[in-house]
């Protein structure tokens, strides 16, 4: 059978030959103009009520299938696409590879895609100063500070990934601590109890009264972590012993006794730990002489001094001492 439109060719798909078919049979329809609502803030999209935050990439693709519409059956739709910024507006240029049984197609189409801007929910609870939680970070001492918050911005910003209803909403120096608003106070014990755990901080929770909502009184939360007075390095005394702190994790102290080198873990729940010396404060010496129990170290003022060690040191060895009562101890 020959073409019904032609004549010439044989007739393969619906009575056309394929010249005839693809000159006749359209696959693809896409809107001259296409409309996307973007927050002008984060960049987030509303697709039919609902806020995604995609790349420019992505948002196209999505603007494109939502939009496509097919008009003939076909086996297989491919497409790419290019952009040109137009008057504030986006020119789509989007080519179609259409497979249809032995057939191959291509169809081009262009599009304008208006732009509108609204802003996102969460840009609105942003930008209206929302929080639920007070972070207090407290106790910590000369230039640690900073390190403190930096770590407590990147666990921040790790549950942020999976949570974008959590950001800051301000933050600032307060009573020689910091304190950061943050969004939901879920996420914010989370952060707070991380803190303890790393630093050995206590947490103290307090709630205040901010309103009611649908009947219940709807609470803002303050975690104030509070970190220990001693630091790992420092030297602490506990139950008239002394010990130079080793390991520091949550309520737990792991200690190394300055006369007999063994080493020890407290509970600081249950232990007073008293400091005696931080880490930063104590002294350089030098060995002079060590053998069995008996050490000799010249100390800053290049004065000789006896002193007590638990480990085997060198002649020439610079190490940390540290004085107290009558004793001089090496810092193990
Ligand atoms: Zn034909
Ligand atoms: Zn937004």
């Amino acid at each position: 059978m020959l073409c019904v439109e032609c004549g010439k060719r044989e007739a393969k798909y619906e009575g056309l030959c394929e010249v005839c078919f693809l000159k006749k049979v359209k696959f693809t329809s896409l809107p001259q103009h296409m409309e996307v609502v973007k927050c002008p803030h984060c960049g987030a999209i509303k697709f039919k009520g609902e806020w995604k935050r995609l790349s420019e990439e992505d948002m196209l693709k999505e603007l494109i299938m939502r939009n496509l519409e097919t008009l003939h059956e076909y086996d297989s739709i491919d497409f790419d696409f290019e952009t040109r910024e137009y008057e504030g507006d986006i020119e789509l240029h989007t080519m179609f590879h259409i497979k249809y049984k032995e057939l191959e197609a291509k169809e081009e189409h262009y599009s304008i895609i208006h732009i509108k801007y609204e802003s996102c929910p969460r840009c609105n609870r942003y930008f209206g100063n929302y929080f639920e939680a007070i972070l207090q970070i407290r106790g910590t001492r000369e230039n640690e500070l900073e390190s403190v918050v930096q770590y407590t911005h990147e666990r921040l910003e790790h549950y942020a990934k999976k949570n974008e209803n959590l950001f800051i909403t301000k933050e600032e120096g307060k009573h020689g601590g910091w304190d950061i608003y943050i969004s939901d106070k879920k996420e914010a014990k989370k952060v707070a109890e991380e803190l303890c755990r790393k630093y050995g901080a206590t947490l103290k929770e307090s709630p205040s009264i901010v309103g009611r909502k649908d009947g219940k009184d709807v609470y803002r939360m303050t975690y104030s972590v509070r970190l220990p007075e001693y630091r790992v390095g420092d030297v602490v005394e506990v139950e008239g012993e002394y010990y130079s702190i080793e390991h520091v994790s949550g309520h737990f102290v792991k200690g190394i006794s300055l006369k007999e080198g063994r080493e020890k873990t407290f509970d600081a729940r249950r232990h007073k730990i008293n400091l005696l010396r931080k880490n930063g404060e104590l002294e350089d010496a030098t060995v002079i002489f060590s053998q069995d129990n008996e050490v000799q170290i010249m100390d800053k003022d290049y004065k000789t001094i006896d002193a007590i060690s638990t480990r085997e040191l060198k002649a020439g060895e610079n190490v940390k001492i540290v004085r107290i009562d009558d004793n001089v101890y090496v810092v193990p």
